[in-house]
């Protein structure tokens, strides 16, 4: 049983157990097995952020950069499909740009259920339970504002799908807590109360699992694709580019002329941003092109209060860091991250190697204000549809201004902390070493006997 409480935090979760409040998450889950925190993926977004799941790799490895993107080779071809949006119903084509080298979760079960989870791929027939009810649950969740019901909803289709001893995997994700969340802010009254309604099903679907003597057989684990923070302001990164004369398209503005740039902002705190460079759309642009194309640029995009941490690829093949506390080169060469701080200490990490693994990188990050952004930022622009130019925004910021309703006043998406940082609980023990959610995809099919493929990234908890 893999249930995604989307855009719970690790800390309000935590609480909420230590206070009582979710009893049967404690009885039924935790009593039995572990509570442990864990780094998701950048972008820390919905969609992207459930790769590592359901496949055991980063997003950018899944070729899925964010939940909007665009792909500018195919642009530059004129091909089909440069572009996409999963925020409306380019949603459909979600599994069919997933690029799994071991395929998904689904696959390496014989009766697997889907709930609510986007990424459907390797699915059998009538596998996807909610395949009918979520286009219209959600469209109408999204303009009634009443996610408290698409989660009943996804209550109702778990207990379904529990009394069905054929079922050997469930996959079902509780939407609320994110959707929620976006309209208040973490520990809003409402948000709290998708926490408990959630706890309130696992307890029913356990009794059910009781009744049917599957109860001891069944391992859960609970998680979260990612954290929020509150937003009290919009930057408008598109703006910024159109008067610095790179004039951009984004969504929904996909058909605007003359565009020398594009706009793919992910929850909302972070962005893709592709440049056309003196080929046009042909070709990355990097640090170098830029540069001379507009001296100023970075500086002036990293003097927005909003801008927290600016990235590029650079002509040497390393990537190119900025914030506003200095500057870094980052590379990934033969299996290890070489990371070396140009001016001041842009992530605050302190000393650190020059040379490290992506464990050890994990390790030596992943109490600080940034956990995991080296080997984070390598796994997303291994991805060809990752911008030239990524954006992660500060506390407190998003970077869209526009087109959003209802207004956006928790974000997540960015490299920060509290939007990095998520739970995950698991009805056996796993080890408290620092996570990734990458390796709940092995961790599941160690637990229920299967072999671990080769091709992923995430390692075993147990
Ligand atoms: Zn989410």
């Amino acid at each position: 049983m893999l249930v995604i409480l989307d855009g719970a935090r690790y800390d309000v979760l935590r609480n909420l157990l230590h206070k009582g409040e979710l009893p049967n998450v404690k009885q039924h889950i935790l009593a039995r097995g572990s509570l442990i925190p864990a780094v998701s993926s950048f972008p820390s977004t919905t969609g992207p952020a459930y790769a590592p799941f359901l496949t055991g790799c980063f997003p950018g490895t899944v070729e899925i950069p964010g939940i909007r993107w665009m792909d500018k080779e195919l642009r530059a071809r004129g091909g089909k499909g440069w572009r996409r949006s999963y925020m409306g119903y380019e949603a459909i084509f979600f599994s069919r740009d997933l690029a799994a080298p071991a395929g998904t979760l689904f696959r390496h079960f014989r009766h697997p259920v889907n709930i609510f989870n986007m990424i459907t791929a390797g699915l059998r027939k009538g596998g996807n339970a909610s395949r009918y009810t979520k286009p219209l649950l959600y469209a109408a969740a999204h303009f009634a504002e009443c996610w408290s019901l698409v989660d009943r909803v996804a209550g109702w289709h778990l207990l379904r799908a529990v009394k069905d001893r054929r079922n050997d995997l469930i996959v079902v994700v509780f939407p609320g807590v994110d959707s929620l969340t976006h309209r208040s802010h973490p520990f809003d009254r409402r948000v709290l109360e998708a926490y408990r309604w959630f706890d309130h099903v696992i307890g029913r679907a356990a009794h059910a699992l009781l009744q049917l003597a599957g109860y001891d057989e069944t391992l859960w684990m609970v998680v979260s694709d990612h954290g929020m923070t509150w937003t009290h302001s919009h930057f408008d990164l598109v703006d910024f580019l159109d008067r610095r004369g790179f004039r951009a398209m984004d969504y929904p503005r996909v058909f605007r002329r003359n565009a020398r740039a594009a706009v793919m902002i992910s929850g909302n705190a972070m962005a893709n941003v592709y440049l056309q460079n003196s080929r046009g759309w042909y070709g990355r642009t990097y640090r170098e092109d830029l540069e001379r194309a507009d001296g100023e640029f970075l500086v002036a995009l990293m003097e927005q209060e909003a801008v927290d941490v600016l990235a590029l690829r650079d002509y040497k093949g390393g990537i190119h860091i900025m914030s506003k506390r200095g500057a870094a080169s980052l590379k990934w060469e033969d299996g290890v991250v070489r990371y070396r701080p140009l001016a001041g200490d842009p992530f605050g990490y302190g000393e650190l190697p020059e040379v490290m693994t992506a464990w050890e990188s994990l390790e030596a990050t992943f109490t600080s204000e940034y956990p995991d952004a080296l080997v984070q930022l390598v796994q997303l622009f291994n991805s060809r549809r990752s911008g030239d130019l990524i954006v992660s925004a500060t506390k407190g910021h998003d970077l869209r201004a526009n087109f959003e309703w209802p207004e956006h006043r928790a974000s997540h998406g960015a490299l920060l902390r509290e939007q990095m940082i998520v739970p995950i609980v698991c009805s056996h023990p796993i080890d408290a070493r620092p996570a990734r959610t990458v390796d709940v995809f092995p961790t599941i099919l160690k637990l229920t006997g299967k072999p671990i493929p080769a091709g992923i990234e995430g390692q075993s908890l147990v």
